[in-house]
């Protein structure tokens, strides 16, 4: 027989963490993807992968780890999948060592560890400020060995639009536009593996690339697949604003001994040394401990409140120092290089000589794709792994456990895909292609007749206010009210769109007007998944219910797609504690 192709969709780490071990297992590999694999954003990942190696002699454990982790997400992540990748981790960092990834080592030349945020230990292993970069490449170099084998085939600049799915509910492969010709195609699969990123877009500006904007996963929530604990999203505590997007300064920055303050004294200081006594360090006094290596919502919270409620900040702007002024220049380049040239390049000050200015934005989605402990959404045959799933963080991620999340996820995802197709028979007839290309090419044709007067460009920047606003770092039900009803509207205004170009040869403002839709769709998974929950649980903070309630909340939010006016209908999963019992998250004390 055959051996089974699998569809996977994404090349950043976790889709071609999926690719290798489907290819070592004697399958083939159909991997799609909109951008060059090697220009996934996994590549703008910066500071570093946690594994618990204890090569510093700390003590630190696996355990110690998945501690951490279970602690830092708030208790709301599954515990099976966390402790598997925790103890999986440092045998991924010497596989990774022996693909050859250019890990900083210390002098004695073995591998240099650093801190991250939410844990004591140095876990964190890096190379350089650009560790997502050198992991894609390492990976990418054998996806392509097992191309040139002839097991992989990659669809480089194609969009996948929709799951073909049999009328017994099985997956059967997907469809996917060419984003040159605009030509959508089916392509058959007995297993389809999603690793699509997070959803970084439907809040406008972002530290995440612009690709991630959600499409793929909404596109199979709107075609059955349960989507989890949407309201979850990460707002990262250090970026610098731009016109176009958010540019993270990561937290390795604090790792290395990076310092965050804010001048004791309000309003403008401009051209004045402000003396070490008129420094309000706020994380180190507030968090002793921790210091300014508290858990990312933590951090976030604290920057908003001297900022927003104490009215402090740098010059009358919302913004707080990072600072690494005090840090060697030769420590600096060899362990942040790569953030510091993105500082000066945007900003256009050296960050090694005077303080960064910095405020929070969204970085990271925690909800997703709902997976079981195989990787397989409800879908049977429909896999997800990455960003775009939603197991590992829970209410909150720890810096530095994404990429080790997406390979490990990868790792199970791809064995476990090619197992299932193994079972599958042949799909009746074509499974449903030829209906499911034809409802794209219906989509396709109904956006370009359009004759309205919306921009689809504004009605993105519209939703991304709005979302920014309300369902970010302190939400209230009246504003996440007041976030899905915008929502409903641009859905509305969305049926007015008029596209400035309609030619159909690499056509992207039409791409993204089809991505739109997608977006606006499971936006509301975020705005009503937040009303919900009322209560406070990691990245999720209502003051109007300031505490955690683990008698009503200690579940996974479902949302399931309807259509109808009202959105989603919802349910709640409870969630595996098997291990760790919940207790109080506090940093503040010891
Ligand atoms: C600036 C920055 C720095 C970070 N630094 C760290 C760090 O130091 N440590 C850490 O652990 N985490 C870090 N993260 C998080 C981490 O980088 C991401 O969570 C992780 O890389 C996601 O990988 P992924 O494989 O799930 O998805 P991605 O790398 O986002 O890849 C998604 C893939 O899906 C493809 N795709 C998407 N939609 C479609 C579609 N419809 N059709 C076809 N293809 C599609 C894309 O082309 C791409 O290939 C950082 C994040 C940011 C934004």
């Amino acid at each position: 027989m055959a051996a089974p192709r699998i569809i996977v969709v994404g090349g950043g780490l976790a889709g071609l963490a999926a690719v290798i071990k489907i290819a070592e297992a004697g399958g083939n590999v159909d991997l799609f993807s909109i951008v060059p694999v090697k220009r996934s954003h996994s590549v703008c990942a910066q500071g570093g992968i946690n594994a618990a190696k204890n090569l510093k002699g700390e003590g630190d454990s696996t355990w110690q780890h998945f501690d951490d982790s279970i602690f830092g997400g708030d208790f709301l992540a599954n515990q099976t999948l966390v402790k598997g990748m925790c103890e999986a981790a440092p045998a991924i960092i010497d596989l990774l060592d022996r693909m050859g990834v250019p890990f900083n080592r210390t002098p004695e030349g073995v591998l240099d560890f650093r801190r991250f945020g939410g844990t004591l230990y140095n876990r964190t292993a890096f190379a350089g400020a650009t560790t997502g970069q050198q992991l894609l490449y390492a990976l990418d170099e054998q996806v392509r060995r097992h191309e040139a084998e002839g097991k992989v085939k990659k669809y480089e600049g194609w969009e996948f639009l929709s799951a073909v799915i049999d009328g017994n509910g099985l997956t059967r492969g997907i469809t996917a536009m060419d984003l040159r010709t605009m030509e959508v195609k089916a392509f058959p699969s007995n297993a389809v593996i999603l690793a699509t990123g997070g959803v970084g877009a439907i809040f406008g500006k972002s530290t995440n690339s612009v690709v991630c904007t959600g499409s793929a996963q909404s596109a199979v929530f709107q075609q059955g697949a349960c989507y989890a604990n949407g309201e979850l999203i990460q707002v990262h505590p250090t970026a610098i604003p731009g016109e176009d997007k958010l540019r993270l300064m990561s937290e390795s920055a604090r790792g290395e001994g990076g310092r965050v303050w804010v001048p004791r004294k309000p309003g403008d200081n401009r051209g004045k040394q402000i003396p070490e006594s008129e420094r309000f360090y706020f994380l180190e006094e507030w968090y002793p401990k921790y210091g300014n290596l508290v858990p990312r919502d933590i951090a976030t919270r604290a920057i908003h409140k001297v900022v927003y409620e104490m009215g402090l900040g740098i010059d009358g702007q919302p913004m707080v120092y990072l600072d690494l002024s005090h840090i060697d220049h030769a420590t600096l380049d060899r362990k942040l290089g790569g953030i510091l040239e993105i500082y000066e390049k945007f900003v256009g000050d050296d960050p090694r000589k005077v303080p960064m200015k910095i405020f929070p934005g969204m970085h990271y989605t925690m909800g997703g794709l709902w997976i079981d402990n195989d990787h397989m959404t409800n879908i049977p045959g429909l896999f997800a792994a990455g960003e775009c799933d939603y197991q590992y963080h829970g209410a909150n991620r720890l810096g530095a456990n994404s990429l080790m999340s997406c390979i490990y996820g990868g790792f199970l995802a791809g064995p476990n895909a090619l197992r299932w197709a193994k079972n599958q028979k042949a799909a009746e007839g074509d499974g449903g292609a030829a209906a499911e290309v034809s409802r794209q090419i219906a989509i396709n044709e109904s956006l370009l007749k359009k004759e309205g007067k919306e921009n689809p460009f504004k009605l993105w920047r519209e939703l991304g206010d709005v979302m920014t606003e309300h369902a970010t770092v302190v939400r209230y039900n009246k504003g996440l009210k007041q976030a899905d009803e915008k929502v409903v509207e641009l859905l509305e205004r969305y049926r007015c769109v008029s596209l400035a170009d309609r030619s159909q040869w690499a056509n992207t403002s039409f791409a993204f007007a089809r991505q739109l839709k997608n977006m606006l769709e499971l936006a509301r998974t975020i705005t009503l998944g937040g009303i919900l929950r009322d209560e406070s649980r990691g990245a999720h903070y209502k003051p109007d219910f300031p505490e955690r309630n683990d008698e009503k909340f200690l579940k996974t939010t479902r949302a399931w797609f309807t259509g109808a006016p009202e959105g989603p209908r919802f349910d709640w999963e409870e969630v595996d504690t098997q291990y760790i019992k919940p207790r109080p998250r506090r940093y503040d004390t010891a």
